[in-house]
């Protein structure tokens, strides 16, 4: 087993396990031996294969994604980013859904350069919630993340027949053999010689599944002891369905089957009871969640470019909800996602302290590590696996170096992220990917998308296409180039 000393560290980012809180550590050592922390502290002197000169960096533990879309989300750029539907008060999640459907053999790409736009910026542990394409594992396995792979099942579709409805096309037949097929997938995974590879129960949507299948996976998941997900609360049109349907919210809903407690991620809880979108006559969603200890995974991005916030962060924080925080879309930047959390947490609260940097911190670590069940991620300790970000205080856009997780999130983003380890293995050294193809990946997407959208009129219900459904921010010059 190999022994890694970092030495002399600028800035350490340790965890004080007594003060459950991630403190400064100034001029101190780590070293990791084969995939574990074994020294954070002051003048290591034990045995080392590598020394690192800590000269000019800050190590930090790597972040949390406990949401994503890798494999599709990429092939919107420049597709979604404008795009809104007023009639489904402002998401566009229904209409892309409906009309547009990538091919399964381009995912592998997307996920290729997705995963390495994560591990660019600074995520060592992923979330992907997705429905199974051929070549997943593979490229999970290659890129040396350590994933929780969450296979996505329905028993039903949405569909559009008009602008402002979403109708459901129900087959129980598939959602139940595509349930135990993500149960077969999640068990051959968890037995792979990796053991950074490991699965998550996933009903895709709330609104999607049956009560039933929604509690026998989660029993699935409980059996296994693993975690469980699901989205709800993420629109208001399906805010409306549920109290349709059942009379009561989705979490009040999720609460009564008994699937939310400790190993359950909503995402994206963020249209509760008391949601100025929402306004409904109950004021329980948000302690039903804290109680529960029920994680939610925030993604602020995707929301706010329609216009929609979670009202807020520190609400959540005090009523004990598990906060961790995903990408869930394009771009795949956490850092940049913290920082959304923060400054959207202190306009929908109007109050400057709400959602502190070291708030947003924690909930892209040890908050995502919590959701995960894990007490050996997000935190630089003894015993802790080594997943870790050095970052570059050499960049002038981390200088001063007086805070560096400020200048992190508030400054640099992804710009500081030097070089990045995961279970003891180096998969970013000086800001280059060592273990995917990026360049080669990224240069699919072009074609990916144009196949993509060349099937939009089939699908979508008025036969439009996708330059009609999402124009480009400018038009053309000349109209011969149209
Ligand atoms: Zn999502």
């Amino acid at each position: 087993m190999t022994t890694t000393h970092f030495k002399d560290v600028d800035w350490i980012v340790a965890w004080d396990q007594d003060r459950q809180s991630h403190c400064y550590l100034k001029g101190g050592d780590l070293a990791f031996a084969g995939n574990e922390i074994t020294f954070v502290g002051p003048d290591y002197d034990g045995q080392s294969d590598n020394v690192v000169d800590g000269a000019g960096i800050c190590l930090i533990p790597g972040l949390v994604n406990i949401h994503s879309h890798p494999c599709t989300e990429v092939l919107y750029r420049g597709i979604r980013e404008d795009h809104s539907v007023r009639e489904h008060h402002m998401t566009g999640l229904y209409e892309r859904s409906c009309s547009y459907a990538a091919d399964n053999d381009d995912k592998k790409f997307g996920a290729e350069v997705s995963y390495a736009d994560l591990m660019l910026s600074g995520v060592t542990t992923l979330v992907d919630v997705t429905f199974p394409y051929p070549g997943w594992v593979e490229v999970m396995e290659k890129s040396g993340l350590r994933m929780y792979a969450a296979p996505g099942f329905n028993s039903a579709q949405w569909q559009r027949h008009n602008h402002h409805e979403l109708h459901f096309a129900e087959d129980l037949a598939k959602g139940r053999a595509d349930f135990e097929a993500s149960l077969e997938f999640i068990d051959a995974l968890g037995a792979h010689p990796s053991d950074r590879l490991s699965g998550i129960v996933s009903p895709f949507q709330i609104e999607n599944n049956t009560p039933e299948l929604l509690t026998e996976s989660y029993a699935a998941a409980q059996d296994r002891g693993i975690p469980w997900t699901t989205h709800a609360a993420q629109a208001v049109i399906e805010f409306n369905i549920m109290v349709q349907r059942h009379g009561i919210t989705p979490i009040q809903f999720l609460a009564e089957l008994g699937v939310l407690g400790p190993g359950t991620i909503i995402a994206h809880a963020i249209f509760i009871d008391e949601s100025s979108w929402i306004q409904w006559h109950s004021k329980t969603d948000l302690k039903l969640l804290g109680d529960s200890h029920t994680a939610v995974a925030h993604c602020p991005t995707p929301f706010m470019r329609y216009g929609a916030i979670m009202e807020d962060f520190g609400r959540y924080k005090d009523a004990g909800v598990v906060l961790g925080i995903g990408t869930d879309t394009i771009p795949h930047n956490l850092i940049e996602d913290m920082r959304s959390a923060a400054v959207l947490a202190r306009i929908a609260s109007k109050d400057g302290q709400v959602a502190t940097t070291s708030d947003v911190f924690h909930a892209a670590t040890i908050g995502g590590a919590s959701a995960l069940m894990r007490d050996d991620i997000g935190r630089l300790a003894v015993g802790a696996k080594a997943d870790m970000v050095a970052l570059d205080l050499n960049n002038p856009i981390m200088m001063p170096v007086r805070d560096p997780i400020v200048s992190l999130i508030h400054h640099a983003a992804e710009r500081a992220v030097k070089d990045v380890y995961i279970d003891g293995r180096q998969v970013i050294r000086d800001h280059q990917v060592l273990t995917l193809d990026r360049p080669g990946a990224a240069a699919r997407l072009a074609d990916a998308q144009a196949r993509m959208e060349a099937g939009v009129p089939e699908r979508d219900f008025l036969g439009r296409s996708s330059q009609e459904i999402a124009p480009l921010s400018l038009p053309m010059a000349f109209p011969s180039n149209e």
